[in-house]
């Protein structure tokens, strides 16, 4: 049975102490959930890591960070090592956010070369792709997709898939309260398992949890997690309320 995986992607957003406020908000909202087989992820920025893996202790939510650089360590100016990461006991490190490969020129080389520093640092990346507005217009959204996935995953092993999440998060879709609907979800969900098989194995592809991302909210979250390849979610605005996320994460 694949992991279901809900993840809420923080942003730029909360200082110290409403990170661990929203924290404990949403370990009380989901106190009595049942999460069998369902990780509830939070990734708050850098800063807050250290403060939000005490606070997240012995609770059902994990602490994730948002980014990471592919060097080991060394002159570069305002960046994070995986070292770093690892030495908070943060193991889960986002990668290929959209926002990074608009706003901080992360190309899928840059992003190939991340991808193999947190598998070696025996991390676990949760994988962002998707395509944008454009490439959906012009219904070359597999063929984008299909490119994005070749320049950065294809060289991996299938072994280093058990430290891979995958999100497929149209760009179009992010913070702008367009959300892709379940169809357009399941047809590219779909894809990238096929993907995955066929470059892999289907022992890999069936076994990947692959989220979805863009503008989910609890009112639409049940039919997205309802199509037979979505696993989950990676949220961004909605996390940042407790009350939102936890009703996301019981949609599940
Ligand atoms: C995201 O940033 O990963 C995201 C999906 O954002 P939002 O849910 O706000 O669209």
């Amino acid at each position: 049975m694949r992991t279901k995986i809900v993840a809420g992607n923080w942003k730029m957003n909360k200082n110290e102490e409403e990170s661990n406020q929203l924290i404990k908000a949403i370990q009380n909202e989901i106190s009595t959930v049942n999460l069998s087989n369902t990780r509830v992820i939070v990734c708050p920025p850098f800063v807050n890591l250290s403060a939000a893996s005490k606070t997240a202790k012995d609770s059902k939510i994990e602490v994730a960070a948002q980014n990471m650089h592919e060097a080991k360590n060394g002159a570069y100016t305002g960046e994070i090592s995986a070292d770093m990461l690892n030495s908070l006991g943060v193991s889960t490190v986002i990668i290929g956010h959209s926002e990074r490969r608009e706003y901080f020129n992360e190309t899928d080389e840059v992003l190939s070369a991340k991808l193999k520093a947190v598998l070696e640092n025996n991390m676990e990346a949760i994988f962002c792709f998707g395509e944008k507005l454009s490439e959906r217009k012009t219904d070359n959204h597999l063929l984008e997709v299909g490119n994005q996935l070749r320049n950065t995953l294809f060289d991996l092993k299938a072994e280093d898939f058990k430290n891979i999440i995958l999100a497929y998060e149209p760009v179009w879709a992010i913070g702008t309260g367009e959300t892709a609907s379940p169809e357009q979800a399941q047809e590219m969900h779909s894809f990238v398992r096929n993907v995955v098989a066929k470059n892999f194995g289907d022992e890999v592809a069936n076994n990947i949890s692959i989220l979805y991302g863009g503008s989910v909210k609890p009112s639409n979250a049940k039919e997205i997690f309802s199509q037979k390849d979505v696993d989950g979610g990676l949220i961004g605005g909605a996390s940042l309320n407790a009350n939102d996320f936890a009703a996301i994460i019981k949609a599940i």
